[in-house]
């Protein structure tokens, strides 16, 4: 239970990070340190000032908006400082995390490592690098069930979202599953549509 270390805890949807990361504050109060949990303000799953995990475990935590707020929020005597949802915070983030290491402080953290179109997300990259252990955890696939979803599918009316799909949807029923690889999908509807017209043009030169 040393400081001066940052672990990671990433992975798509439903792995179990927030679930993985209150064990591993639980333990912390067992041993009687001092625990600051922080979450982003911009956290729309959780309503209150809480985080919590999909099995209905939960912790009280400090909202922050900017990443630079986390330094004026974390007091000396704070031992362990955990923050879930790292994805959802600015740049400067990967420095803040940085100083609380250097100021002998344990943090433990959570994020998404890809968004839904499969892009990295926010600084995860970079917080991954700095991190002094990283742990990937898998989720089970929602539509063959293996035991290795790595990739967050995102879902509009029940159907896989277009890669050009807004990332905020008015009106559309939109959700999120965990799935492996080969179960993963991302339909881009406008290159379909500029291979459908390229083929077409290739038919007029022929004909
Ligand atoms: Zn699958």
């Amino acid at each position: 239970m040393q400081g001066y270390c940052f672990e990671l805890i990433t992975g798509p949807m439903s792995c179990g990070k927030t679930e993985e990361l209150l064990r591993r504050i639980r333990r912390c109060i067992i041993a009687k340190k001092k625990v600051k949990v922080i979450s982003p303000d911009v956290d729309t799953r959780t309503k209150g000032d809480y985080i919590e995990s999909r099995n209905g475990l939960w912790l009280e935590a400090v909202k922050v908006k900017h990443s630079i707020q986390i330094l004026s929020v974390v007091k000396p005597d704070d031992e362990i400082v955990a923050i879930d949802e790292l994805q959802f915070f600015d740049e400067n983030i990967t420095k803040v995390i940085t100083q609380l290491m250097n100021e002998g402080k344990k943090v433990i953290g959570t994020g998404l490592d890809l968004d839904f179109k499969g892009d990295t997300f926010g600084s995860m990259p970079q917080l991954m690098c700095i991190a002094t252990q990283v742990d990937k955890l898998h989720a089970v696939c929602m539509k063959c069930g293996s035991d290795h979803a790595t990739r967050t599918q995102r879902l509009i009316n029940g159907k896989p979202a277009d890669k050009n799909s807004p990332l905020i949807m008015i009106g559309g029923d939109e959700t999120y599953e965990a799935r492996c690889i080969k179960c993963y999908e991302l339909p881009d509807a406008e290159a379909e549509k500029r291979r459908e017209k390229e083929k077409n043009s290739l038919k007029l030169i022929k004909f």
